[in-house]
């Protein structure tokens, strides 16, 4: 059966004192949670996340990764170098990556697989433009958004891939797809998957939403049955509204 997942990407926010500081918070709150509970701090402090969590039901996922096991690509870090510092979970295909860094599906496939060569975990991004869905063409962007990164895939390889839907229009935004929307679209996406592969992968694939989920609107979000949880930005810097979007649950 799927899993439901709450993560917090901390996106470029925190430095150590701060990380410690939210890890502290957090660390004793979420013993009890009913969801799986990741966090993404930034790369220079997953070491010291890590090594704090240890003993802890949170895990410390990676914002990102290189595709390259090592090799000239410099300000770059590998799937192998994450592994080494405790991280075995990583988030790929953020809206951020493909607008401000220009990560197209191309380089994005070459991450997803190296992720999986590496037995690592994917959440992976994708979602659509605030034109796309005036236009009503979301569902093409995000069917072939999935498709392209995803769907060469061997059935086995699912077991490691987290989905996260990100309307890239209700990212930081404050504005949220209404649960309606929310469920609408990770029905089609599990019916795509169900369609590429069979029930047993579209069933277990566990899709996360991700767009200014807060403390107020998660309960009605994550009640939907086709949404297992969520990517949270902003209300992920605040162990309160972090904790509340978790026992949402
Ligand atoms: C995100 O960046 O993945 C995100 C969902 O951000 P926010 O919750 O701030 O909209």
């Amino acid at each position: 059966m799927r899993k439901n997942i709450v993560a917090g990407n901390w996106k470029m926010n925190n430095d150590l004192a701060a990380t410690k500081t939210l890890i502290s918070e957090l660390e004793n709150q979420v013993k009890t949670s009913e969801a799986e509970v990741m966090i993404a701090p930034t790369f220079t402090n997953l070491l010291e996340a890590s090594k704090l969590l240890k003993d802890c039901n949170i895990e410390v996922i990676a914002q990102n990764m290189h595709f390259a096991e090592n090799g000239a690509y410099t300000g770059e870090i590998s799937a192998s170098m994450l592994k080494s510092v405790g991280v075995t979970t990583v988030i790929l295909g953020h809206s951020e990556r493909r607008e401000y860094f220009n990560e197209t599906d191309e380089i994005l496939k070459q991450k997803v697989e190296a992720a999986l060569e590496n037995n690592m975990r994917v959440v992976f991004c994708f979602g659509e433009q605030l034109e796309d869905r005036k236009s009503e063409n979301h569902f093409n962007i995000v069917e072939g958004q999935i498709k392209n990164v995803l769907f060469h895939l061997e059935t086995e390889a699912w077991k490691n891939i987290v989905l996260a839907y990100e309307p890239v229009w209700a990212i930081g935004t404050g504005e949220t797809a209404s649960p309606e929307q929310a469920q609408e679209m990770h029905k089609f996406i599990r019916g795509l998957v169900n369609s590429n592969y069979n029930d047993i992968v579209s069933e277990n694939v566990s899709i996360l939403y991700g767009g200014s989920v807060k403390p107020a609107n998660a309960k009605e979000i994550f009640s939907n049955p086709d949404v297992d949880g969520g990517l949270i930005g902003g209300a992920a810097l605040n162990a309160e509204s972090f904790m509340a979007i978790v026992n949402a649950f």
